[in-house]
């Protein structure tokens, strides 16, 4: 095993690993916060990811290390996790311990080393990234057996349950089951799964992605306070989710609910057409045309769901204005990153004039980088 995490491993844990898993990091084309009203997403996994080395341990000890840490093992007892009493990073991958042991599959500890390229707090999902490895690690080490789409829902409620992050299942599912050159269509109340085939090259293309490096805090209350609005509308309308909304109810809805649901509702109406359009396009060979979808989105999380931000506004108004297809923010919101469809010579040119409308602004340099549809999570030595 020449794999560096595996020598970094030997470094910290003092014995070599049992083996290596790598989780990527995702980036969502389209389908924003429609996951918890159990609508439609469209994620692609990025190049980017979290790997872990990992070791089984026999005293039921949970060590761990990240390289984007503080310098020092995390050393817990799988026994004595509960939710809360782990605040730091470390909680994540202590929490998908403790949601493997909550499900009753037979875990004990281990000795863990991570390292990652994924951005944190960039909307790319590292936090997944550090979960889905986690699980891919475990599930190997302790012989389970599990799914894909059963190792991303223990690590969704490892965040849900034991971080305390409300989110719905897309990252994780991304994180897990994604596929080199494919979107992963998700029904995120059936579960139904799709691979979708991307291959923005061969359309002469490129997914330009722009990480605005801003991270605006209201975002943690902000994200729960726009869920239980969207449990609320539902509930108003006596739908199971707004996933259930007819398109031909949603004018009648808007009428019956007050203005700042009935927004969340057109936005989550809309966004889940939306998906369906991508996908009708994707299998059409009409990945260009996807521009105006994309942008569409934008306004509506914009204007509607009111989750972007000055820095992301920016940024898709400045590619757009220098010859992106399309553009929108894509993860929750509140900062992170944004997408934007560019022809394959535009990638750079668009990036550097978001670079310099964000110079102008007074803004800190973004960081730009085009992104292809990479494998989920897996064993990689
Ligand atoms: P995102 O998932 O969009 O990157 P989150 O706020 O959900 O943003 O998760 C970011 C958090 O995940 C970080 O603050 C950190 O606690 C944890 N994290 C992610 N990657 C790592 C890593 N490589 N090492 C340690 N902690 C990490
Ligand atoms: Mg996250």
């Amino acid at each position: 095993m020449i794999d560096q995490a595996a020598t970094d491993f030997e470094a910290v844990h003092g014995a070599r690993p049992s083996g290596v898993w790598a989780a990527p990091g995702r980036v969502n084309l389209i389908g924003e916060h429609t996951d918890y009203n159990d609508g439609f997403v469209l994620p692609i996994a990025l190049p980017h990811s979290v790997k872990v080395a990992a070791r089984r341990r026999e005293d039921g000890r949970v060590r761990l290390y990240s390289a984007q840490g503080d310098g020092t093992i995390t050393d817990l007892s799988l026994d004595g996790l509960t939710p809360g009493v782990v605040a730091s990073w470390a909680g994540y991958p202590a929490g998908v311990f403790w949601a493997f042991a909550e499900a009753g599959h037979p875990v004990g500890g281990a000795d863990l080393f991570f390292d990652s390229d994924v951005p944190t707090g960039a909307g790319l999902s590292s936090s997944a990234a550090l979960e889905c490895a986690t699980a891919a690690a475990l599930n190997d080490l302790y012989g389970l057996g599990l799914s894909a789409p059963e190792l991303a829902l223990l690590a969704q409620r490892a965040e849900n349950a034991f971080v305390g992050v409300p989110c719905g299942a897309m990252d994780q599912m991304a994180s897990a089951c994604c596929t080199d050159g494919a979107a992963l269509f998700l029904d995120t109340r059936t579960r139904e799964q799709r691979h979708v085939p991307l291959d923005l090259a061969a359309a002469g293309l490129r997914l330009l992605v722009i990480d605005t490096r801003v991270k605006h805090d209201l975002g943690d209350g902000a994200y729960a306070a726009l869920r239980a609005g969207c449990e609320r509308a539902a509930e108003l309308l006596g739908l199971d989710a707004l996933r259930d909304l007819p398109p031909a109810g949603l004018t009648a809805a808007q009428e019956c609910l007050p203005d700042d649901l009935a927004r969340l509702v057109r936005h989550v109406a809309t966004e889940n057409r939306r998906v369906a359009e991508t996908i009708e396009h994707l299998g059409g060979d009409r990945i260009a045309e996807l521009g105006p979808i994309l942008t569409a989105g934008h306004a509506s999380l914009r204007d509607d769901f009111r989750v972007s931000c000055a820095e992301t506004d920016l940024a898709v108004e400045a590619a757009l204005a220098a010859g992106a297809l399309g553009a929108r923010m894509t993860g929750g919101g509140f900062g992170g990153s944004v997408i934007a469809l560019v022809g394959a010579t535009e990638a750079d040119p668009v990036a550097a004039a978001v670079r310099s409308a964000f110079r102008s602004a007074g803004y800190a340099d973004p960081v730009a980088f085009t992104a292809v549809p990479s494998p989920g999570a897996r064993r990689v030595a």
